[in-house]
């Protein structure tokens, strides 16, 4: 398969952002990306469809200790993020969360044309697939003609408060993102009801402790049961059941936020025109770049003889893929090989000069 070629007139439409590099997927080794390319002056914007840094360290183990990171006898998954997140800073990439990369075709320039399904677009001299396992999906509740509400009035995650509103919302689930949706959406909410099937919750005890004071309070109701069905017209919700230790209960609501967990797919990246290998993107380990030319791939989402899925790995492939995208950046620059310790010019970059 090859890279789709864009058509001259859709290029004529557009207004993208153009950028050095986009680097898709902000988990530990996409974070990591932005070092290496920072340090040979390649500017970076970073998307990712969840709505944090750190891929699967922080959505999937943030507090499990991590053993295995050189220089860092141990350190939880939400720790090594925050630290490569301190670490990236002074070369200001530019991050858009909540936004998955939905196409990436080749621009008649050479350039690469990507956008997202919240419609950001972007025209880069390279591209880093740091895409890991694939797209974080979030699981459907098992309600009966839930997709018809899907975008229009049940939301998987939140992009702008402000759509919230004066609504009517309905928020299931008991983990971190039910409880932070719940404390964020309040002040904004006409009503707000969290709904979970038991009375204790995995979230952050903090999160749990503000939200039973706002049950307290009058400001948020708290049901423990089951959505059993919704219903409305035209995607617009209008009620749904709720099934509790007390009976079946049909509450008005014109939003409803459901947050059962995420599975990762590798999504998109599979209808993007590259070579795939078992779901997997085949590089070379000299360069780390993929069957185009210009898109490179590291960390969890390529493969080659001998790849071991570890952090420590991704880390590597980022500063040799960072060698390679210098030379499609700056093709008239002679690269010179230095040492963050002794270069002036790398310690200016870092703003420790
Ligand atoms: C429980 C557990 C424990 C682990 N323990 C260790 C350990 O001790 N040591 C170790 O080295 N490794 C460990 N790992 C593995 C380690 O987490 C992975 O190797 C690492 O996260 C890979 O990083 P990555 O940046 O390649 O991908 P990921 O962390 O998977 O991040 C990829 C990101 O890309 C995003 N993405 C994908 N497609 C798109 C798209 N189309 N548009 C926008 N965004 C997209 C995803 O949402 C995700 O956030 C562990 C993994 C698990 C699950």
């Amino acid at each position: 398969m090859n890279l789709t070629v864009r058509a001259p007139e859709a290029q004529q439409t557009a207004q993208p952002i153009e950028t050095d590099a986009v680097i898709i997927g902000a988990g530990p080794c996409g974070l990591f990306a932005v070092f290496e390319l920072g340090l040979l002056d390649i500017k970076a914007h970073v998307v990712d469809i969840l709505d944090r840094p750190g891929g699967q360290c922080t959505e999937l183990y943030p507090e499990k200790p991590i053993y295995d990171v050189p220089a860092l006898p141990i350190v939880s998954g939400q720790d090594l993020t925050d630290r490569l997140m301190e670490q990236i800073k002074p070369f200001t990439p530019v991050f858009h969360f909540g936004e998955r990369i939905d196409a990436l075709s080749r621009n008649s320039d050479g350039r690469f044309f990507l956008k997202s399904d919240a419609g950001t677009e972007f025209l880069a001299k390279v591209v880093v697939v740091a895409a890991g396992g694939g797209s974080f999906t979030p699981k459907r509740p098992p309600l009966n003609g839930i997709e018809a509400y899907e975008g229009k009035s049940v939301f998987y995650s939140v992009r702008k408060i402000e759509q919230m509103r004066g609504r009517d919302i309905v928020i299931v689930g008991g983990g971190d993102s039910a409880l932070d949706w719940t404390l964020n959406l309040q002040p904004v909410a006409k009503s707000l009801t969290l709904v979970h099937r038991r009375d204790d919750f995995r979230a952050a005890p903090h999160s749990v402790e503000k939200m039973r004071a706002l049950v307290a309070g009058g400001k948020v109701r708290l049901l423990i049961g089951q959505v059993t069905a919704v219903e409305g017209a035209d995607g617009q919700l209008s009620a749904a059941t709720i099934k509790t230790g007390d009976g079946i209960e049909n509450i008005a609501c014109d939003a409803m936020l459901p947050f059962f967990g995420l599975t990762m797919k590798l999504g998109p990246v599979a209808d993007w025109g590259l070579s795939l290998h078992e779901n997997l993107i085949p590089v070379d380990t000299e360069r780390f770049e993929t069957s185009e030319k210009g898109i490179f791939a590291i960390g969890d989402i390529n493969t080659y003889p001998g790849k071991l899925k570890l952090i420590l790995s991704g880390f590597h492939e980022a500063a040799l893929m960072a060698q390679a995208a210098h030379k499609i950046v700056y093709p008239d620059k002679k690269l010179l090989f230095q040492y963050t310790t002794s270069s002036s010019s790398l310690q200016k970059k870092l703003g420790v000069k």
